[in-house]
């Protein structure tokens, strides 16, 4: 990775400039007001961060946002990695600063430790999801395994393999941890998600390059795919991917897909491709019981280096069921909770975190149709205007609430936005959810207006 300091500054300020925009300020000013661009390649883009728990944060919360905001400065999809960097800006490179802060940082033994640490330069894969780190139960024996055979011997053991399971069980987790050790071994490795697929492939038919496009992905010994449901509907992505796939399929390189759902229920995908998905191993991670939540909480405590006693393990691990995401956010927020209170973790306190550590989540089973219903009743619509074409002023208007409500409410990407709403571009959403998020301080009729909607979605 070349460090290009000033210039990687810039850009990064100009991102900084647009997710102003977009994002509520309180959230800007205290996640993203004190990051600072450190160095970028046609890959990725390294962000200092000032602490572990923004780090965290970033990673869960913002990185659709911010990842969009990079691809439109950069005009590329880049990954972007966030690491720990305290102290005024040092003039050392990725390689020596500190990246990681010890609490957040996983795995037991140093040697491992060390090279995660140096591969962190030059990989684009995420130093705390590794197999050490992932946690197996009979939930996730058969992906853990499975994951662990593709990265031992890539494209001899299953070919393709194809993860699928709900949000926030682990599939983005085991691709970053068969990433790791195929790059240790020097292979190349290329990670991407369905979303930049789509991307890079749409730009490269738009300027010509699709020679470059398939050498790129053709020279690559191990492609991870992650959400295959996200791939674009269009009919010409499709037929990339196919031929991508099949290129890289029949010269024995490994191909490793997840998804939200099995192979048969991609509504999406042709046949033919679906068949080929069928020729590896398709594993499901299933959600985690009660005994390997705990077992994840207690590791993740660990991780963190905070001392909770099992009573409370137990507390969490019970209220908290659906998904390892929201376990880990939960003790999260307890951390966070500790470090500024500076007091003792209790049941009570845990409790009451927890309450709203589970409305939050609540939140998330909110359907984007709901959402868009509710904007389209509010203002008297039919849905279909406001996914449809009509650009008066109301409806125009109702539109960017709805944007506004998709991305702020339900944390999508201005992409799924976009193409919710009739296939509207995400240039178009990040505009008009910005503009409602501008003027919902200064205007007190559209306040109203939302708060209105919002009870009625969330009621
Ligand atoms: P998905 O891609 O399926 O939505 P992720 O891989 O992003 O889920 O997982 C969400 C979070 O939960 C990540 O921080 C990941 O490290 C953690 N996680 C999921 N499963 C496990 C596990 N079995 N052990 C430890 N951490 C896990
Ligand atoms: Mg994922």
């Amino acid at each position: 990775m070349t460090t290009l300091r000033s210039s990687s500054r810039d850009l990064w300020r100009a991102v900084l400039g647009e997710l102003e925009l977009q994002l509520p300020r309180p959230a800007f000013e205290t996640w993203l007001k004190k990051t600072e661009g450190v160095s970028h390649d046609e890959h990725q883009f390294v962000v200092a961060v000032p602490t572990a728990f923004a780090v965290t944060w970033l990673e869960r919360r913002m990185y659709q946002a911010i990842h969009k905001a990079v691809a439109k400065v950069a005009q590329r999809p880049l990954d972007v990695q966030f690491r720990v960097d305290i102290g005024p800006s040092s003039e050392s490179g990725p390689g020596d600063s500190p990246d990681v802060s010890p609490g957040l940082e996983p795995g037991p033994s140093k040697s491992p430790e060390l090279a995660q640490r140096q591969g962190l330069t030059r990989t684009p894969f995420n130093s705390r999801y590794t197999f050490n780190t992932f946690v197996v139960g009979e939930c996730n024996r058969l992906a853990y395994s499975a994951a662990q055979a593709v990265a031992e011997a890539p494209g001899e053991a299953y070919n393709p393999l194809f993860l699928y399971s709900g949000v926030g069980l682990g599939k983005t987790h085991l691709l970053h941890a068969i990433g790791h050790i195929c790059a240790s071994r020097g292979q190349s490795v290329l990670y991407v998600t369905s979303e930049q697929f789509t991307n890079h492939f749409v730009s490269a038919i738009r300027n010509r390059t699709t020679e470059d496009f398939r050498s790129h992905y053709r020279g690559v010994q191990v492609l991870l795919m992650d959400d295959v449901q996200f791939l674009s509907g269009k009919e010409q992505t499709h037929e990339g991917f196919f031929h991508t796939f099949n290129d890289l399929h029949t010269s024995g390189r490994q191909v490793v897909i997840t998804s939200d759902r099995p192979p048969s229920a991609l509504a999406l995908l042709q046949d033919r491709m679906r068949s080929r998905f069928e020729w590896g191993l398709i594993a499901d991670i299933e959600p985690p019981g009660l005994e390997t939540r705990m077992a994840i909480l207690a590791s993740k405590a660990a991780q963190l280096k905070i001392s909770i006693d099992d009573g409370i393990i137990e507390l969490i691990a019970k209220r908290v069921q659906k998904n390892v995401r929201d376990l880990e956010g939960s003790l999260n927020r307890i951390a966070a909770y500790l470090q500024l209170m500076n007091v003792d973790i209790t049941y009570e306190s845990t409790s009451r975190i927890l309450d709203s550590v589970v409305s939050d989540s609540a939140r998330h089973n909110i359907e984007p149709e709901n959402i868009i219903e509710k904007v389209a009743g509010y203002y008297q619509f039919d849905t279909d205007a406001l996914v449809g074409r009509r650009r008066t002023k109301k409806i125009s208007m109702a539109r960017q609430v709805a944007m506004y409500l998709l991305i702020y409410e339900l944390e999508m990407s201005p992409t799924q936005v976009g193409r919710l709403l009739g296939g509207r571009d995400h240039a178009t959403v990040i505009h008009g959810a910005g503009k409602i998020n501008g003027e919902i301080s200064e205007d007190r009729q559209l306040r109203q207006d939302v708060l209105a909607i919002k009870e009625a979605i969330f009621s």
